[in-house]
């Protein structure tokens, strides 16, 4: 369906198709609203594509005191591991102590414990150097005094959002959800209450006026182009953080290393994902037009070798072992001049008259998030509309296993996590060698075609970088799979081969300028420090 095919009336419009839009769409289709989503790109094309990928308490956030912000986010952990097997997943954590910088045995003992207790399991234990030497064989022992272990957990973010996306939108045919479809304004009638909203399709230029009761504006990073701070001195400063990705060979690790940044003791993580090692992540203003996709920059890719090369010495990695980078904005509420990292990381809500924006927040926290969000939007629903939903929210996956198709029971738990009960038909239909992963990946080719058909794919670059993800995770963007991909995937998409060229150089160009690894220039390899 495109934006001239909706009806005009809705209950409940949002703005915005990461994962605060999402979630609050999975928990609106659930109370029988007519509800609408609209997102400008692609969905999840945001900071919800490009975070650290953890579903995490958020440790640091204990260390500054921020005790609700951490209880609830190991809450969501929780729930989140037991509701969505296969894509949140959990994730063990090294975390090595030293004698001479970052923080102390004790310290940690003391936030660790408090994590467990909210989390009502003993999940940490400390090593000494030789045991804990053992389990990360190239961390630098030099000064070492042990170090510890500990649990969190991990998700593919783009796989999130459009889960929550696609469930909500099997529930009923009330409930609809268009990518590249721009908001351009907010309609009010003539006492000043939202009455709907004013759209155009980005890629046909078709406008529409809809009307609705309403509107969510969860924009992320966006949120002031729609509405303003009510408060002058509270603006959303956006935060760029980047990553950088390589094959797992580099480091080869099962679990996650997090450590502290010798420059500015900033936590630093290393964490195996996918088939590959995410590197990340800096904190730095970003002071371009937050219409410019982001990128990282050079300073940023020294700063991240800058802490790889202190960390594991003996493993020479430098910026061409690198696959890829990846950058994205915080959408983090500011009011004094903290230092980035500093900054609240907790989500704030905006009422006016029928529209609510809700912005900040974490990956981690949505669900959270949506309820407040559908709390403040209660007093605009029709009077009847339930309480905002608060069971499961995804369907429980199917549990038939891919018997018949010689797939792993992790590579089926795995494909059941992102695709729900959909999984059964991605496997039935596939070709037994399209039942093999992509190399260097966990991605089977099976899945690029299935995504093409149903997962509204208007672009390449959605299929390559958020549908999947090889696009991160294989040499140059996986531009060599190119053949295969347009093999597999023409026959179930409706692009002819002029098209199918333009999005290949199109994708190859994106993919250079926004996701390929920058080379250093040579004055930034020797002088590098703090990005603050
Ligand atoms: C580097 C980094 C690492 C992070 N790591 C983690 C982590 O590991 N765990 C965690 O819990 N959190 C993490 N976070 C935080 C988390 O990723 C974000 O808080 C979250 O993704 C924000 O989601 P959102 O939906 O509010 O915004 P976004 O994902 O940015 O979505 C907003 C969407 O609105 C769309 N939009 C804007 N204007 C319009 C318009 N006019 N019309 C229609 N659509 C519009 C945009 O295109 C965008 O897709 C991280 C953040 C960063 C930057």
């Amino acid at each position: 369906m495109r934006l001239e095919d909706l009806p005009e009336n809705w209950d409940l419009i949002i703005i915005g198709g990461g994962i605060t839009g999402a979630g609050i769409l999975s928990l609106a289709s659930r109370m029988g609203l007519r509800v609408l989503l609209l997102e400008r790109n692609d969905f999840a094309w945001g900071t919800s594509s490009r975070s650290s990928k953890l579903i995490h308490g958020g440790f640091r956030y204990l260390r500054e005191g921020k005790m609700s912000l951490t209880w609830a986010s190991v809450k969501e952990r929780e729930r989140l591991l037991k509701e969505a097997p296969g894509l949140v997943e959990p994730l063990g954590f090294l975390l090595p102590v030293y004698r001479d910088r970052g923080l102390g045995r004790w310290p940690l003992e003391t936030g660790f414990t408090l994590y467990d207790l909210i989390a009502r399991k003993r999940d940490h234990r400390f090593y000494d150097p030789e045991a804990f030497s053992m389990r990360s064989p190239h961390v630098n022992r030099d000064m070492l005094v042990g170090g510890f272990k500990f649990s969190d957990a991990q998700v593919d973010d783009a796989r999130l959002v459009l889960r929550l996306i696609k469930e909500a939108h099997l529930s009923g045919s009330r409930v609809q959800a268009l990518n590249y479809v721009t908001v351009n304004q907010i309609t009010r009638d003539a006492s000043g209450n939202v009455s709907g909203i004013d759209a155009t399709d980005t890629e046909t230029s078709v406008q529409r006026a809809l009307s609705c009761r309403v509107v969510i504006n969860a924009t992320g990073s966006w949120v002031e182009a729609l509405h303003p701070s009510p408060d002058p001195g509270f603006h959303i400063r956006p935060l760029r953080g980047s990553h950088l990705l390589f094959p797992l060979w580099k480091l080869p690790t099962i679990l996650a290393l997090s450590f502290f940044h010798p420059s500015d003791g900033r936590p630093i993580a290393a964490i195996p994902w996918e088939g590959g090692l995410l590197v990340g992540t800096t904190d730095i203003d970003y002071k371009e037009d937050l219409l410019v996709e982001p990128a990282i920059t050079s300073k940023e890719v020294s700063y991240l070798l800058e802490g790889l090369k202190h960390e594991f010495p003996a493993l020479d990695i430098s910026a061409k072992d690198c696959l890829s980078s990846f950058s994205g904005i915080r959408p983090i509420l500011s009011q004094r001049g903290k230092a980035p990292s500093k900054e609240s990381r907790e989500h704030v809500i905006w009422v006016s008259r029928g529209l609510v924006t809700v912005t900040g927040g974490k990956l981690t926290t949505f669900r959270r998030v949506a309820l407040h969000a559908l709390k403040a939007a209660g007093p605009f629903l029709p009077s009847g509309t339930p309480e905002p939903w608060k069971g499961p929210l995804f369907s429980p996956v199917p549990h038939a296993a891919g018997e018949n198709c010689n797939l792993s029971p992790h590579a089926w738990r795995r494909l059941c996590g992102r695709y729900g009960d959909a999984a059964n038909e991605l496997v039935s239909k596939a070709a037994p060698e399209d039942l093999k992963t992509i190399p260097g990946t966990k991605t089977l080719w099976a899945e690029l075609p299935f995504a093409g058909r149903y997962e509204q794919v208007h672009h390449l670059s959605d299929l390559m970088l958020r549908r999947v993800r090889i696009g991160l995770l294989s040499p140059s963007g996986a531009t060599g799979h190119l053949d295969r991909i347009q093999e597999l995937c023409a026959p179930v998409m409706s692009w002819d081969s002029a098209r199918w060229k333009m999005e290949r150089e199109a994708y190859h160009e994106h993919w250079k300028s926004k996701y390929a690894p920058l080379p250093i220039p040579s004055d930034l390899t020797r002088k590098t420090g703090s990005l603050r």
